[in-house]
C-alpha cells in the first residue's frame, strides 16, 4: 500500500504557481486575484475560506475577502457578484457554500461570469467539463483528484472506477471526468448514490473506489477488492476527548481496515483536502492568464 499524499503534491503545484505568478510580475503581467465571499458566520465556511486567502498570499496572488452577515438578501448579495463580474481587476471569484436557506444557490451560482468561475460550478463550465473541452474550469476537489492520479501516475485507462456520491460539487463531476476521453480518465464508470442496491458488490468490482458520501467510515475493508485504489474525498468532524483540540477529522472510508488492501489510499487529512485548494489555485491563475 501507498498513500497518495495529498499534502506533498500540492505544496509541489503550488510551488510551481508560485514561480509562474512571479514570472508574470517580472514580465509587467498582473498577478492573479481571487475574491472571496463568506455569507454568516458558519465555523467550517470561515476555516475554509481563510485557508484559501492564506494560500493566496503565500504564493503571490491578490485575494479579496467579501463578509456578509447571515441575513444579507439575495439581491444584494448578486448586486456584489455583478460589480465583481464588471471590476476588471478580479480574475477568480468564489461564493462559499452553503449559503444560508433564503439565498438561491443556483440563482448566485448562474450569476458569476463563466470566466471567473474558479470554482467551476457554472452550467456553462459544467457542460464544457462534460465535453470534455480544455477552457472548462473544473470544480476544485474532484479537479484536485485528477492532478492527484496524475501526479503518482496511476493507470486509470480501461480501469472499473466505482464514485459514491453523485453532489454536483463533487461525486457527479468526478464521475464524468474519470469517464472523459483523457488521461487520468478512461474508465468505466459506476456511480452510486443512497438509492444504490448492491453497493457492496459494485465495490468489490472496482478497481478505483472515489467515496465522498459525508458518512464517516463509511467504506469497510469487505467492500474493497485487494489491490484497489481508494480516493476518500469525506471530511467529518467528530468529538474525540484524546486530542487537544477535542476532535479529529474522519474520513468517509475505515482507513486503519481498508488501507492495508489497497495498492493506493488517501489519508484523512492530508490526501484529498489540500488537492482541493491547490487545484483552485490552478484555475485561478488560468482565469487571470486567459483574460490578461
Ligand atoms: P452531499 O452533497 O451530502 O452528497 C452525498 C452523496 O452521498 C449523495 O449523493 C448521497 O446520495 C450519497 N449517499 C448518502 N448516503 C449514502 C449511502 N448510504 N450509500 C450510498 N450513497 C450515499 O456531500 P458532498 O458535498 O458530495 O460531500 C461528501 C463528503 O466530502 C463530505 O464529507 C464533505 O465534507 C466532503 N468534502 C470534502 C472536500 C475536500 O476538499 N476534501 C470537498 C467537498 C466535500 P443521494 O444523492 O441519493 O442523497
Amino acid at each position: 500500500m501507498q498513500l497518495l499524499n495529498g499534502k506533498e503534491t500540492a505544496k509541489a503545484i503550488l510551488d510551481s504557481l508560485e514561480i509562474d505568478v512571479a514570472q508574470r510580475a517580472a514580465s509587467g503581467k498582473k498577478v492573479p486575484h481571487l475574491a472571496a465571499i463568506l455569507v454568516g458566520n458558519n465555523g467550517a465556511s470561515e476555516t475554509y475560506v481563510a485557508s484559501k486567502v492564506k494560500t493566496c498570499s503565500e504564493i503571490g496572488f491578490i485575494s479579496t475577502l467579501i463578509q456578509f452577515e447571515e441575513d444579507v438578501t439575495e439581491i444584494k448579495l448578486l448586486e456584489k457578484i455583478e460589480a465583481l463580474n464588471e471590476d476588471m481587476d478580479v480574475d477568480g471569484i468564489l461564493v462559499q457554500l452553503p449559503l444560508p436557506a433564503h439565498i438561491s444557490e443556483k440563482k448566485v451560482i448562474e450569476s458569476i461570469d463563466p470566466a471567473k468561475d474558479v470554482d467551476g460550478f457554472h452550467p456553462i463550465n459544467i457542460g464544457k467539463m462534460t465535453l470534455g473541452e480544455k477552457d472548462a474550469f473544473i470544480s476544485a476537489t474532484p479537479y484536485g483528484i485528477m492532478l492527484l492520479l496524475e501526479h503518482y501516475k496511476i493507470e486509470t485507462k480501461g480501469k472499473h472506477a466505482v464514485v459514491i456520491g453523485r453532489s454536483h460539487i463533487v461525486g457527479r463531476p468526478m464521475s464524468i471526468l474519470l469517464s472523459n476521453n483523457s488521461n487520468p480518465g478512461n474508465c468505466t464508470v459506476t456511480l452510486c448514490h443512497s438509492k444504490t442496491t448492491n453497493l457492496k458488490e459494485i465495490c468489490l468490482q472496482a478497481d478505483i473506489i472515489v467515496a465522498a458520501i459525508g458518512i464517516p467510515e463509511f467504506v469497510k475493508a469487505d467492500m474493497v477488492k485487494e489491490g484497489a485504489v481508494v480516493i476518500d474525498v469525506g471530511i467529518t468532524r467528530i468529538k474525540d476527548a484524546s486530542k487537544k483540540s477535542g476532535h479529529r477529522l474522519v474520513g468517509d472510508v475505515d482507513f486503519t481496515n481498508v488501507a492495508p488492501k489497497t495498492s493506493y489510499i488517501t489519508p484523512v487529512p492530508g490526501g484529498v483536502g489540500p488537492m482541493t485548494i491547490a487545484a483552485l489555485m490552478k484555475n485561478t491563475f488560468k482565469a487571470c492568464d486567459n483574460r490578461n
